[in-house]
């Protein structure tokens, strides 16, 4: 049984639509529905030729009795409890539900459409109501415990252990040891917290849309190239659409020289959901001060103090310790660079004082001018698929020794998809990867890795894994050119995918990405390190047109740069990451009355407000990680993991770099072993020491 929302790794939003359309999908498919049985494609591929949106129903709906049934005939067995009748018996419920949520939140994620949003509104909340039936039945809990108990004198293997106090520990997590009166009240807040994050992001889904920009002149859009003009076509309008994006800041500030346009766009992304119909304010109040309140009834004295139980973080106090430590010298960073903007500003006539949508616009000046580099000089040299196989799938064969062979024969989703199969260096066949990486409109912003299919031995499984980004697609017949961002992206995403291809479990529910959010987000920061490094670029970084390699006095400039920025970056990641730890830690009893009071204080106490021009990276108002998905109390995660990345590359560094050598060590240690040891101490065996925060400043440029 692996949770019901698989840990996408950047967020997983359940949106969903109009009440009317929630009609369109009564027939109840169960005959010839594909999802009910096992696919017999390779490594069991969902078969997307096959897949209708009307099989995805009645797949939720039986998989969701199956699994009650599952779960009610193990809490009733007569049997004592052994670990095979109660948790490995546990452990193989729930294969339908797993394997229709797999396809169902992958195609939500990535291309979406009306029926599929209905069916999420409907199956939100019966899933909620699952995972109490499940987590909080007395009978099941008890078995589990006596096991729990004598868990070391069963004769078990290490896995199977963990396997036991996992289940054990999620159980406790969630409630299991309540009263039967508090676990009445916690399912309610439960069913009240599925809705209100449904609604959060139905509503800020609407607040994106309603937040895009038409220009119908073309002047005010002055600073776009051609193709970027042609993206944003909008013909039916006889103008251009300028969509949002989710974070704070645009990607086409940087580029637009008309400062009315800039201001225009970056205050319809921060007020999109504040002020306008499509208000967030009162969503969020309520989702915080519920989850509060259910912290408050499992009897913790906030939120993230709850959340955090299984993190490598442990408490909210060494999670804003880490923040203490940072946020002097990022805020310090991000006054030089803005002093820095501000004379660049002077220096072009302009008598204006430095404000957030001047930020991208003029730092990518004073960034031509420092180190005399530009995005477009780079960009040729980074076409999508040469980046992918020459660069992404190179250093992971330099390391690990996989390769990859193009399988066009895979049916997918949507033709942009690209599928490879991925062997071992003896051959033997690790997994199948695809790659979904161009924007489209039935697909949600950012970026994440997810499994269609998940590694088991138990079932004899091999992954079938994911990535998706949100790439600009050229025009047709054009190359996919990249900035290095987008290559990073790749990079990462694939680190995760590496977590998933090498995981080596006997369960399920312990394979791969299954660890704590706090570690999660490590191999793939990780990953993204070889973008950099130079036998790995110097193999990918070809020029799309003149294909030749790109010069070293280009690569130099790129590595002089590499801390440019910074301040700003870690200064709008801390904001949003506080600000997500003030929200979570607020006391059970708490009463808000103004969201933006609210924001404002928990920003200007911890001094995140010191630099006028850099806003947090997401607001209360539209944080869809924090109110729409798992990332709760959780967005430290990124900069946590920051740090176990920065501390590994510099092991690398220091005991000879990318060698096949080096990456067996770390896979055989770090990137094959899932869920199945105790982080700290998994990592703590593999580097050698506790990780230390040094290297990430450096590598910030903040030492
Ligand atoms: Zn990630």
């Amino acid at each position: 049984m692996r949770p019901f929302y698989n840990l996408l790794l950047l967020t997983v939003l359940i949106t969903a639509c109009e009440n009317d359309k929630k009609n369109t999908i009564n027939t109840m498919n169960t005959t010839n529905n594909p999802l009910m049985e096992e696919s017999t494609l390779p490594y069991h591929a969902p078969d997307f030729g096959k897949i209708k949106n009307s099989d995805f129903k009645p797949a939720f709906l039986k998989g969701i009795s199956e699994q009650k049934e599952a779960v009610e005939k193990i809490a009733n067995l007569y049997n004592d409890p052994t670990f095979d009748n109660t948790v490995l018996a546990l452990e193989k419920s729930g294969i339908l539900l797993e394997r229709v949520s797999n396809v169902f939140y992958g195609l939500s994620g990535a291309h979406t459409n009306d029926s599929i949003k209905a069916i999420q509104e409907e199956i939100a909340p019966k899933l909620s109501k699952l995972g109490d039936a499940i987590y909080l039945n007395d009978k099941l809990f008890n078995r589990i415990k006596i096991i729990y108990n004598k868990r070391d004198s069963l004769d078990l293997d290490s896995e199977a252990i963990k396997l036991i106090e996992n289940y054990f520990e999620d159980f406790e997590i969630a409630g299991a040891n309540l009263s039967a009166e508090k676990k009445e009240t916690l399912k309610e807040y439960n069913t009240q917290l599925a809705t209100l994050t449904t609604k959060f992001n139905q509503t800020l889904l609407e607040a994106n849309n309603a937040g895009a920009l038409l220009f119908t002149d073309k002047e005010a859009l002055a600073g776009l190239s051609e193709s970027q003009l042609k993206a944003l076509e909008n013909k039916e309008k006889n103008g251009w659409m300028i969509p949002l994006q989710n974070t704070t800041q645009q990607p086409l500030l940087q580029s637009l020289t008309n400062r009315e346009t800039r201001e225009k766009l970056f205050k319809s992304s921060w007020n999109r959901a504040d002020g306008s119909k499509n208000d967030t304010k009162e969503i969020i109040i309520k989702i915080a001060t519920l989850r509060a309140k259910k912290a408050g009834v499992l009897g913790f004295d906030n939120y993230a103090e709850w959340s955090l139980q299984k993190t490598m973080a442990k408490n909210a106090i060494s999670v804003f310790d880490m923040f203490k430590g940072l946020i002097p010298a990022a805020t310090k960073k991000a006054q030089l660079e803005s002093e820095e903007i501000q004379k660049m500003i002077n220096s072009k006539g302009g008598d204006f004082t430095l404000e957030p949508w001047d930020w991208n616009y003029y730092a990518e000046m004073v960034r031509k001018a420092k180190y005399d580099l530009d995005e477009d000089q780079i960009k040729p040299y980074f076409e999508l698929k040469t980046v992918l196989e020459k660069g992404v799938f190179y250093a992971a064969e330099k390391l690990y020794g996989i390769s990859f062979k193009s399988r066009s024969d895979i049916p997918v989703y949507h033709k942009d998809v690209m599928v490879y199969e991925v062997f071992e260096q003896n051959g033997d066949k690790l997994g199948l990867f695809y790659g979904d990486f161009f924007a489209r409109s039935s697909k949600r912003g950012g970026a994440w890795m997810s499994n269609f299919v998940t590694q088991s031995k138990l079932y004899n499984k091999k992954p079938v894994i994911y990535n998706v980004c949100n790439f600009s697609k050229p025009a047709e017949g054009e190359a996919a050119l990249l900035s290095f961002d987008d290559v990073s992206t790749m990079f990462h995403e694939f680190g995760h995918a590496l977590h998933g291809f090498f995981a080596d479990q006997q369960y399920p529910s312990l394979s791969g990405t299954a660890v704590a959010r706090d570690f999660v987000e490590f191999p793939s920061q990780f990953n993204e390190n070889w973008a950099l490094y130079p036998d790995v670029l110097k193999n990918y970084a070809i020029h799309n047109k003149t294909k030749e390699q790109i010069p070293q006095a280009l690569i130099d400039k790129i590595k002089k740069s590499g801390t440019f920025n910074q301040g700003y970056s870690l200064t709008e990641n801390l904001a949003a990451s506080n600000l997500d730890m003030q929200w979570h830690t607020i006391a059970t009893d708490r009463n808000i009355t103004d969201a933006n009071a609210f924001e404002k204080e928990a920003l200007h106490n911890t001094k995140l407000d010191v630099v006028h021009a850099v806003p947090p990276r997401y607001r209360s108002t539209y944080f869809s990680h924090v109110f729409g998905s798992g990332y709760a109390a959780g967005y430290y995660s990124y900069l946590w993991t920051e740090m176990l990345d920065h501390d590994t590359y510099n092991w690398f560094k220091n005991n000879g770099g990318l060698t096949r050598e080096n990456g067996q060590r770390f896979r055989d240690m770090v990137l094959s072993r899932g869920n199945t040891l105790n982080l700290e101490k998994m990592y703590k065996d593999w580097r050698g020491s506790d990780p230390k925060i040094e290297p990430m400043l450096k590598a910030r440029g903040l030492k």
